[in-house]
Formats: structure tokens, C-alpha cells, sequence
């Protein structure tokens, strides 16, 4: 039986978190799944109960569990504490401390919802790309770093610096992983790099040459970083996996999530080498929204069939809580983010049950 340790978080994290358990209930309550289902803190909640943003008996719980669901963490109540108790050192910390290595992030456009995108219909709808991002290593965790004073040109000033570093071995498998989900999908990679001026990611082109050797299957494609972010507002569709380092995916795989109009649809998985991950929408606690019923709890429905599908090997499962996504759309079915004239305007909580009963 697969244990799934469930992070609701802060913010509008209990809510969103609550509709998505039901549609895994739902799934375990006919036989569809078995898990075993346990509760931690994370976060400005965490603080406020231990002091510690990613307390112990959440570390203890994470690292016994498959898989873990998140909501999300943070809000205006923590903004002032002192950096290692503020919210998002609990989310690194879980992150870092699971070796979760591997972002990845679908941009999906149900064509129900192509108005929503700032793009014209016609270039986003039908959008079906995934984003892979390496997120352990590069410029934010290499050294040296700092802020210092130095002498330039003769005079003292301060100067800042980081260090942009990739071994091999990192490169191998964040690539390995984008390999992999290629190949459950249209099985086409674009490496995304900065080979022209960075060293590094020389390194990245060849080692991810190399590694592509493994995978006959699968086709290879190459493009600069600032060619890539032109080309995904340009023409989206022409990608299918892009898998790059941490500093290029974290801008592109923002830039990706606006192609799609609705921060409440998008889910996100960040996986370990043994396919263990944590799940969560790509959106942060909305504590502009939280507890009023409003926020739109897919996103963090559509991470469990990430979990689903990565973590628990169960690709029927997954699909089928796709599907009744889907089909709660195609019913019309819509939370105040993603309404539209004419359609039937719901709740966090009404929009966990139609999803359970598409299901
Ligand atoms: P946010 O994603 O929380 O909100 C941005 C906007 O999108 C808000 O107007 C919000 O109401 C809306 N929104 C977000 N999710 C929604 C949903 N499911 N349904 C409907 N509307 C939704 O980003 P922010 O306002 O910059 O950050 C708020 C807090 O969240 C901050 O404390 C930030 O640090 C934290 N944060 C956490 C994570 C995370 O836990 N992974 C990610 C980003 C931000």
C-alpha cells in the first residue's frame, strides 16, 4: 500500500488540498488505488505550531512516505520572520532534503479554456507541453558566492557573484528523466542551453548528446535559451519535452505557465531518483482568496494524477481523473478564475465534488 504523507500548507492550501484528497478517496473508496494517507506541516503554520518551518515530525513523515501532496505555503503573517523560519525554507528544505532533483511542469490548454491566454486561440489551444527542470544544482547553489568589496578599475566598490556549475552526473539524469517522459509522450526533446557563452552549458549539450544515445527512440533537438523563451510565446506547439537547467527553467517554465491564461489549472511534480516525488499546483497560498470558497482546486487535482502517474506507476488512474477534469469543463463547470459568460460559476468545494462525479 503506497503511503501519501498530505501537506495542506497555508493559505488557501487547506481547501484545495481537502477537494483534491476526496477525488483520491473516491478513487481508493472503489478499489481504483490503495493508499494509506497521513497529515504534516509545512510552512507558516508549521512555524506558528513548532517554530520551525519544516519540523521534524514532518521530515520524519516525508521521508517514510511514496509520495507527498502539497498545497502551498506562505502569506503576509510570515513575511517579516527571520529568513530560516520564513515559510519558503520549509518548501526548500523538503525539497533539498528528499533530493527532489527533477521539476516538471506540464503547460497544458484545454481547448475549453483557450480564451484565457493572453495568445490568440488559435496558437495555444490544444497546447500539451512539459517542462523539465533540473533543481539542485546551477548558479543558485554554486560557489563561490557572495557580495564583496573589490578593487575595479583602482577603486573599491562592492561586487557580486555566483557561480554557474554542472557535473556530468547531474546533467546525465535530469536528461535521463526528460528521455523517460518523452517517450510516454510524443517523444521529442529540445535541450535548452546557453552553449554559445557559457561553458556549462557546453558541458550540458554534451553530456545530454551522450545520454540521448540511450534513447534511438526518441528525437533530440537543441536551442539557445533566449531563442527558446521568443519561440514559446511564438509557436508553443511546436515543442513537446524541454529539459533544462535550474536558472533557464525557472523563467521559462513560468513563462510556459502564462501561455496557458489560468494559474489555477497548472500542476507541477518534483521527483527523486527512484521516482519518489511531491506534487503541488505551480500557484503559491493566495491569501488574497483564502478561505472564501473561492480558489479552483484542479491544479492541485491534476498533481495527483502526476502522483498518480509517477509516483504510483498507475497511468489508467491518472488518466481517469484527467478526463473527468475535462469533462467537468466541458460541462461548463468553473471557479471565478476561469469564468466565463454563460457558464456555471462554482465553488473550491462544488468543484471537488463535480470532479468526483465526472469520475
Ligand atoms: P499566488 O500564486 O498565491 O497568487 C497570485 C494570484 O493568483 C492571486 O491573485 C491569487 O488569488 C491567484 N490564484 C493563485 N492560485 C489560485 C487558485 N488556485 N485559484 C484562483 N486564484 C488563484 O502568488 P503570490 O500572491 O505572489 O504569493 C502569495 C503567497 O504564496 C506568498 O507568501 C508567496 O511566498 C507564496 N507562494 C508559495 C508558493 C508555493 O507554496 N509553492 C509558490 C508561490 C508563492
Amino acid at each position: 500500500m503506497a503511503k501519501i504523507l498530505v501537506i495542506p500548507g497555508d493559505g488557501i492550501g487547506q481547501e484545495i488540498v481537502a477537494e483534491a484528497v476526496k477525488v483520491l478517496s473516491a478513487l481508493q473508496k472503489e478499489g481504483a488505488i490503495a493508499l494509506e494517507m497521513d497529515t504534516g506541516l509545512l510552512g507558516g503554520c508549521a512555524v506558528d505550531a513548532t517554530g520551525d518551518p519544516y519540523p521534524e515530525e514532518t521530515q520524519r513523515k516525508a521521508r517514510a512516505a511514496d509520495a507527498v501532496l502539497l498545497g502551498a505555503v506562505g502569506g503576509p503573517k510570515w513575511d517579516n520572520l527571520p529568513r530560516p523560519q520564513r515559510p519558503e525554507r520549509g518548501l526548500l528544505g523538503i525539497r533539498k532534503d528528499l533530493n527532489l532533483f527533477a521539476n516538471l511542469r506540464p503547460a497544458v490548454v484545454y481547448p475549453q479554456l483557450a480564451n484565457a491566454s493572453t495568445l490568440k486561440a488559435d496558437v495555444v489551444a490544444g497546447l500539451d507541453i512539459l517542462i523539465v527542470r533540473e533543481l539542485t544544482g546551477d548558479i543558485y547553489f554554486g560557489e563561490p558566492r557572495g557580495i564583496e568589496t573589490r578593487a575595479v578599475n583602482g577603486k573599491q566598490e562592492r561586487v557580486g557573484f555566483n557561480t554557474m556549475i554542472y557535473s556530468e552526473s547531474e546533467i546525465r539524469r535530469i536528461a535521463k528523466v526528460a528521455f523517460d517522459a518523452a517517450r510516454k509522450r510524443n517523444k521529442r526533446v529540445c535541450s535548452v542551453d546557453k552553449m554559445n557563452v557559457l561553458e556549462t552549458t557546453q558541458l550540458w549539450r554534451d553530456v545530454v548528446i551522450e545520454t540521448a544515445k540511450e534513447y534511438p527512440d526518441v528525437e533530440l533537438s537543441h536551442m539557445l535559451v533566449d531563442n527558446a523563451a521568443m519561440q514559446l510565446v511564438r509557436n508553443p506547439k511546436q515543442f513537446d519535452v524541454i529539459v533544462t537547467g535550474n536558472m533557464f527553467g525557472d523563467i521559462l517554465s513560468d513563462e510556459a505557465s502564462m501561455l496557458t491564461g489560468s494559474i489555477g489549472m497548472l500542476p507541477s511534480a518534483s521527483l527523486d531518483e527512484h521516482g519518489k516525488g511531491m506534487y503541488e499546483p505551480i500557484h503559491g497560498s493566495a491569501p488574497d482568496i483564502a478561505g472564501k470558497n473561492l480558489a479552483n482546486p484542479l491544479a492541485t487535482i491534476l498533481s495527483t494524477a502526476m502522483l498518480l502517474r509517477y509516483s504510483l506507476n498507475n497511468e489508467a488512474a491518472a488518466q481517469r481523473v484527467e478526463a473527468a477534469v475535462s469533462r467537468v469543463l466541458d460541462a461548463g463547470v468553473r471557479t471565478a478564475d476561469i469564468w466565463e459568460a454563460g457558464m456555471k460559476k462554482v465553488g473550491t468545494r462544488e468543484m471537488g465534488d463535480a470532479v468526483v462525479a465526472a469520475l
